[in-house]
């Protein structure tokens, strides 16, 4: 089959394009004809082998953990899916035996895997993969839109309905809007909850794609961002944050929760250390949450809202299996908006 797999870690001239063996689902597995996957910023880190990620290259990797495609193959214990079946893939593995898993609390499972990163992903024409990380998707929902949804939506999910629990009364602010867990995050916060948006971005351009999203409020990376935030929220900050970006801006941001604000951290793109006042968190009832992907279940409600278009759509390009090393450059050039999307 047609894949574009690493030999080892580094540059985007690892990523190679070419033949490589379709596999046998065992019993628990579904064998997939992928036909869409979207990037993550967690592919291209895998690909360089930074921020604590090291394969060992026993056999080639094949990335990609976000996809979508066709059941073409079932594993003789698979009840529940048949050949045809139109599904989306969580990438987040569970063992589905320790006292997380079986409370349902999937996201804290002692044993997690990740497909694209512990096993091999969707940057090729066929996956095989556990039948209990497919969701079946209806025929209203493409499958280059599905790709979309598992990673940046579900952690964007979990930061602000479980973790957050922002309310529609309440205002955020989303960091970088144009990443993908940004777009989404804004779409969720907007169309979900009603909440009042504030996010961040680069260019006008992107500005003006926030907006179209839901956001209320765009301030440029160039513009005051205290300044702006006292004036939209009357010198109370803002209830909740939604930041991946960590390092550089961390210190800066977090002076402007409210009190009783919420600051969910799903990333450290920008570097992973930060500064951190105790005495205003506690004085200010404060809190801050790590966030890594989410719950199982929560991924159905997701599908459901992509159904009914409150979510989605967020697709910034698409590049062939063959030029996915254009994607990669695209993703590290920072120069989308949104998701990108390798077709197969
Ligand atoms: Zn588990």
């Amino acid at each position: 089959m047609k894949s574009v797999f690493i030999n080892k870690h580094g540059s985007i001239n690892v990523l190679n394009y070419g033949e490589l063996p379709e596999g046998i689902p065992k019993s628990t597995e579904v064998k997939i004809k992928v036909y869409a996957c979207s990037l993550n910023r967690l592919d291209i880190f895998t690909r360089m082998g930074i921020k604590g990620i090291k394969l060992n290259f026993e056999t080639p990797h094949i990335l990609g953990g976000d996809f979508a495609g066709e059941i073409t193959q079932i594993g003789s214990k698979v009840t529940d899916r048949k050949i045809g079946d139109r599904v989306v893939v969580n990438p987040s593995v569970i063992c589905n035996r320790c006292e997380n898993c079986i409370q349902g609390v999937t996201e804290l499972c002692s044993n997690p895997g990740r497909i694209g990163l512990t096993s091999n992903g969707g940057n090729a024409e066929f996956s095989i993969i556990p039948s209990t990380n497919t969701y079946k998707i209806p025929k209203t929902i493409s499958f280059h839109e599905a790709a979309t949804l598992p990673t940046v939506y579900l952690t964007a999910w979990t930061m602000l309905t479980r973790k957050a629990q922002l309310k529609d009364s309440e205002t955020v602010l989303i960091i970088s809007g144009s990443s993908g867990v940004g777009a989404a995050a804004i779409q969720i916060a907007k169309n979900v909850i009603q909440a009042q948006v504030i996010t961040t971005t680069s260019t006008k351009e992107k500005a003006v794609k926030a907006k179209a999203l839901g956001a209320d409020h765009v301030i440029l990376h160039e513009e005051d961002i205290h300044k702006k935030i006292n004036q939209i929220t009357s010198n109370r900050g803002v209830n909740v944050i939604i930041d991946h970006m960590g390092q550089s801006t961390w210190e800066n941001n977090f002076e402007l929760l409210s009190k009783g604000g919420r600051f969910c951290i799903c990333g450290v793109t920008s570097g992973y250390k930060g500064e951190i006042h105790l005495g205003k968190i506690f004085a200010n009832n404060q809190s801050i949450h790590g966030t890594f992907m989410g719950r199982h279940q929560d991924l159905e409600k997701l599908i459901r809202l992509a159904e009914d278009k409150k979510i989605g759509n967020i697709i910034d390009s698409e590049f062939p299996l063959e030029e996915t090393k254009d994607a990669h450059l695209r993703m590290e050039k920072q120069s989308f908006f949104g998701k990108i999307v390798i077709s197969i």
